[in-house]
Parts: structure tokens; sequence; C-alpha cells
């Protein structure tokens, strides 16, 4: 196997290295509405993190930040080394973004699997897979065809190429918007619910997909109402409520051990 296109999905930083994803003290509001009030956590290359919490809580919002499809107003994100943000610049409740150059290099270091799949409907399997690498990326045709073709066949789509995304079950779609992201070489993947718009018998083959990922050691910060794959999945789970990191740590410390009320009262829903 090409070792180039296996490396796509096979991460080899070692487990104690430091951390490839740092967020210190990031806020976040849409007007008068703080949404988020103080979030700092890290994550190491390939590891997982679960996100769990209520709806409302600023899950969603908080991937959009750290994917840069919304903007923050404090705090400090580091990723893979670069600071999205400029150092010591939030000054009067305003900060400074880092240059184009450094940001557009944060934003491809980054891939994002939406809840509802966002193929282009009017493309191909095989062109939503190759689209991006070669405008964004520049890979010549036959290099992102060669890695769309072995993306679609680690997530079990082979002969789904030249089908269109209304063609495919939802789960199917799922793996497919999965290959989409792969493809163009995060160094960290960031999952918002990726089953919450699946039926239940169509959950399990996205969640394989994922552990899957995992043991490939991907990194990956994945949102998800899955309690036991959140915990299963996971090296760190975070529990969010209202805009704060309630709680965080391991799989065990946060559904076995911790005594926090909130947390206890929202697992308590799933069981
Ligand atoms: P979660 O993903 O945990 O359900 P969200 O991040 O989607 O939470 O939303 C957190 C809060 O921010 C909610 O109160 C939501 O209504 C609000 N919100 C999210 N996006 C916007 C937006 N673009 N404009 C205004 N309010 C928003
Ligand atoms: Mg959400």
């Amino acid at each position: 196997m090409d070792s180039q296109v296996q490396s796509v999905i096979i991460n080899d930083a070692p487990l104690d290295s430091s951390p490839i994803l740092e967020v210190k003290h990031l806020k976040k509001s849409f007007g008068d509405l703080h949404v988020l009030k103080d979030i700092s956590f890290d994550l190491n290359a390939g590891e997982v993190l679960s996100i769990i919490g209520p709806s409302g809580s600023g899950k969603s919002t908080l991937l959009r930040c750290l994917t840069q499809l919304e903007t923050f107003e404090a705090g400090e994100v580091r990723v893979d080394g670069k600071d999205m943000v400029v150092p010591g610049s939030c000054i009067g409740g305003k900060i400074k973004y880092a240059p184009a150059k450094t940001l557009r290099d944060i934003r491809l270091s980054t891939g994002l699997v939406f809840q509802n799949f966002n193929l282009f409907p009017h493309l191909t399997v095989l062109q939503n897979l190759t689209l991006a690498p070669i405008r964004v990326l520049h890979d010549s045709r036959e290099d992102a065809r060669a890695l769309a073709r072995f993306l679609l066949k680690q997530m079990g789509l082979e002969g789904k190429e030249k089908s269109y995304p209304c063609e495919l079950s939802g789960g199917q779609q799922q793996r497919v918007s999965i290959a989409r992201a792969l493809a163009l070489k995060p160094k960290i993947l960031f999952f918002d619910e990726p089953t919450s718009a699946l039926d239940p018998e169509l959950t399990g083959e996205v969640l394989k997909i994922i552990k899957k990922l995992a043991e490939d050691r991907m990194t990956m910060v994945i949102v998800t109402h899955e309690m036991a794959f959140a915990r299963d999945v996971a090296n760190k789970v975070m529990f969010m409520d209202q805009g704060v990191v309630v709680e965080q740590g391991t799989p065990d410390f946060v559904f076995n051990q911790s005594q926090n009320k909130r947390l206890s009262s929202f697992l308590e829903r799933f069981s």
C-alpha cells in the first residue's frame, strides 16, 4: 500500500507528546448571549476527546470556533504549535487573529464532520472527495482519485464512486463525509453529533468507522449523545453545560467517579 496514502489515517506521534490542540480561556458571545464563558482544555496527538452536554450548552459553537467557522472574543487556541490568535493580544476586549497564512495552515490541519453530512448534492461521491484536495491542496487529479478510492474502501464504500449522495443511505452519506474530511489530511478531526441525523439502525456503522479511526490513532474531538460510545472511544471526556466545562477527565472519572450533580443528572437521562 502507498505509504503516503496510509499515513492519512495513521498518526505516529507518541502518546506522550505535547498537546496538538490547546484551548485557553476561550469566550464567545452572540450579542448579549454568552455562549462560551471560559473554555480551557488540551488534547495530545493520537488521542480522542468526547464532548458531552445538554443541547444549547455551546458544543457546536466551540467546534465552529476551533474550525474557524466562527470568530471568538477572547482566549488562545494553539493547533499543532500554531497560534490562532496573536499571544497576549486580548486588549480592550478584542483579540488580534494571526496572519491569514497562519490561519489557513491551521484551518487545513483541522476537519469537521457535520451532523447533516453537508455533502455536495450535485457531485458524485468521488467528486465530493476529490474537489477540495485538487482545488485547495493542489493535489493532482490522479493522486486525489487514488486517495479517494483508498478512503472509500476504508469506509466500506467500494463501488459507490459514481453514486450521488441522494442515492445513498444516511449512514453511507455520513461515511462519505468522513472520507471527504480525511481526504484533506487533517491533523485533528472534529465531529459534531455525527450520528444524530441517522436512524438508530444506521448509527452503528458510523460509530464503528470512528472507532477504527481512533484505533489508527487519528486525533479526534467528538461531540456526541451516544454515551457508551463517548466513554469507550475516548481518552478524555469533557462535560459542558451552559457555556462552561463543568467536568473533564478520563472516561472512568467522568462516567463513574465524578460526584458533580449537574453531570449526574445529565447522565441519568441516558440510563
Ligand atoms: P449545542 O451544540 O451544545 O446544542 P450551540 O453551540 O448550538 O449548543 O448553541 C449554544 C447557544 O448559542 C444556544 O443558546 C444557541 O441558541 C446559541 N447560538 C448558536 N449559534 C448562534 C448564532 N449563530 N446566533 C445566535 N445564537 C446562537
Ligand atoms: Mg450542537
